[in-house]
């Protein structure tokens, strides 16, 4: 446990509290974070009794926890990933339950199918753990495959971070996927494939939903697939979908093909024939990313909040104190001081693996 932003005035280093004697609701443990009045932890990264999570990523939804508590329409891509027999509790939105004494609820946060906050109220105080979230620094700009985040009024709140600098801000998502559009559009009348590389679950999805049929044929590659019925399941509408063996020479000369990033140049990628590729994450925003990653054209498009966002999002909660966690924990901190709040950060596992943005992603500077 450090103190990231180092000795300032305002600001407490979120302390490793073993003891849970600090009186904080939600503190940091060796396996994750936990609240220790509750007793149970959120998103761990190592094994524990009991698991609240906060959506299906993979960083953040781990496998090997006795038992889970999770949103009920995330049920679908947890069982997929962590094994269909997890003793796992689905809750609606806003549903509270009490563990020890304490009450958990969750709220949404934006960011992918099912993806929640996590309210924690006990003696009258409330945090919230915003796991990751999505709040475009543009009104009305919501993720269209997923409930739109809600800002949840607290005393604490624990806020990601992973584009916690100035440097991002996003466009409208309709302008970048009117981009993409077009694109695909050029490389169809040019008879080559597009091939749009992004995460499986989350990114796809919100991309297939803003793709023009009309275009071409649209296939997936077989990661993609099962998250998309399970975004089916819930009553995500997606359009039609196909597997890239069903379609014809002629077909594929249109089609546009959803993948993760790990299949570029890949035996997978070469039976699209000529295509043109493209990435689209948040990471696109920075300069030399799409040389380095090697596509044609990159396309800045994150399922995390911005830093308008971000900031427009802490506000709302009206919290004093906030905690800051994977990303750019030292400039948040730096800010919310600034504001005038307590603010304070948790060095955590999240974003560390292959997952979410992060996959193929270059690491961050
Ligand atoms: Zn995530
Ligand atoms: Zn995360």
């Amino acid at each position: 446990m450090r103190d990231t932003c180092g000795p300032m005035a305002g600001t407490d280093s979120a302390r490793n509290d073993a003891g849970g004697d600090s009186g904080d609701l939600i503190v940091l443990r060796p396996e994750g974070l936990y609240c220790p009045a509750g007793d149970f932890h959120i998103d761990p990264w190592r094994p524990v009794a009991r698991a609240v999570l906060t959506h299906a990523h993979a960083d953040h939804a781990r496998g090997g926890h006795g038992a889970y508590l999770a949103t009920a329409v995330s049920e679908g891509v947890l069982r997929i990933r962590l094994g269909a027999g997890i003793a796992l509790q689905g809750l609606a939105y806003g549903e509270r339950v009490e563990m020890n004494g304490v009450r958990v609820s969750l709220h949404p946060a934006g960011h992918v199918l099912g993806s929640a906050q996590v309210r924690v109220e006990h003696r009258g105080r409330v945090w919230v753990a915003s796991g990751d979230y999505f709040v475009s620094g543009v009104d009305g700009d919501a993720n269209p495959t997923c409930t739109p985040f809600e800002p949840v009024p607290c005393d604490c709140f624990i806020t990601e971070s992973t584009f916690g600098l100035p440097i991002y801000r996003w466009r409208a998502h309709r302008e970048v996927q009117d981009e993409i559009n077009a694109w695909w559009r050029s490389n169809a009348g040019a008879g080559r494939a597009s091939l749009l590389l992004c995460y499986s679950f989350g990114k796809a999805q919100r991309l297939l939903a803003g793709l023009d049929p009309s275009i071409g044929p649209i296939a997936v590659h077989g990661a993609v697939a099962p998250i998309n019925e399970a975004y089916r399941a819930a009553g995500v509408a997606l359009p039609a979908t196909r597997c890239i063996d069903e379609l014809s020479k002629a077909e594929l000369a249109r089609a546009i093909a959803i993948a993760p990033p790990a299949v570029q140049r890949s035996a997978w990628a070469r039976r699209l024939g000529e295509h043109s590729d493209a990435f689209a994450s948040g990471w696109m925003q920075l300069r030399g990313a799409r040389r380095r990653q090697g596509v044609d054209r990159g396309f800045v498009l994150s399922d995390h909040a911005d830093w308008p966002g971000l900031r427009r999002a802490i506000r709302a909660t009206g919290a004093e104190h906030v905690i800051v966690t994977h990303g750019y924990e030292a400039v948040m901190v730096r800010w919310l001081v600034e504001q005038g709040l307590r603010a304070g950060s948790f060095v955590t596992e999240y974003g560390v693996e292959a997952s979410d943005e992060s996959e193929a992603a270059n690491t961050p500077p």
